[in-house]
């Protein structure tokens, strides 16, 4: 940001209207978020037209429509199924973004976040476990966004929400890079442990993040779930990233 700006929008902030996160229009209403109404009308919200991996909730062409198809991309991931609200661009973005730096879901990406699971009759779980963050990272942001989001799957399905269950122990990012895949693996299977392995056998579980980016995260997480007994997991995020744009 340039000299002028950090002198400047906080006087605008004062005298205008607030700044729509997603395309810096200025707006008397976000509705108690930080997207305008015109980037939320845009926004690449899933709806049951569009063409998406059945299993990992990948965009896909839509010349393989049908709903059986897979992206096959994701036949390795133990999770039974993945869904979000929309893809990782302009309001979804913006908002997936602004939520790691203030525990708010507002208003509009409440209702994505209800039609996404209105959506997605199948999701059956015991319990919604968010991603964890590490103690650090939790430490410095003093809470967990996945946290959030799963408080309104909570409302939304009338099922309890779990934050000790998981926990993750070191926070490294699982794509480091020079990592050949078997290091990756290794990292990954050391990052995440579960907390009570009596609870999770037997028990279906809804896993709740924010962004599924290459699914590295959401996968190491069901892998130890699994491993522990868990019946069936199911990944809830707000949004998704496409291939190739993210
Ligand atoms: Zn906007
Ligand atoms: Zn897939």
């Amino acid at each position: 940001m340039s000299y002028w700006r950090t002198v400047i929008d906080p006087i605008l902030s004062v005298i205008l209207p607030e700044q729509c996160r997603a395309c810096a229009a200025r707006e008397c209403d976000l509705a108690g978020g930080v997207v305008c109404a015109d980037c939320w009308q845009n926004a690449q919200l899933f709806t049951k037209e569009t063409p998406l991996c059945g299993k990992c909730g990948a965009v896909l062409g839509t010349a393989l429509r049908s709903d059986s198809a897979t992206c096959k991309a994701c036949d390795k991931m133990v999770f039974d199924r993945a869904f979000a609200c929309g893809v990782y661009e302009g309001a979804i973005s913006s908002s997936a973004l602004a939520l790691k730096k203030q525990p708010v879901i507002a208003k509009r990406l409440k209702e994505a976040i209800r039609d996404a699971i209105a959506r997605n009759p199948g999701v059956e779980a015991d319990v919604i476990v968010p991603v964890p963050l590490s103690k650090k990272r939790m430490f410095e942001r003093e809470f967990n966004q996945a946290e959030k989001i799963a408080d309104v799957a909570s409302q939304c399905l009338d099922l309890p929400v779990d934050t000790s269950l998981l926990q993750r122990n070191i926070h490294t990012p699982l794509h480091r890079a020079g990592m050949d895949l078997r290091a990756r693996e290794l990292s990954v299977e050391k990052a995440f442990s579960v907390a009570d392995a009596e609870f999770v056998r037997h028990k279906h579980i809804l896993l709740v993040d924010d962004v599924f980016t290459s699914g590295a995260t959401v996968n190491a997480c069901s892998a130890v779930l699994k491993k522990n007994g868990a019946s069936s997991v199911i990944v809830f995020t707000v949004a998704r990233a496409v291939q190739g744009r993210c």
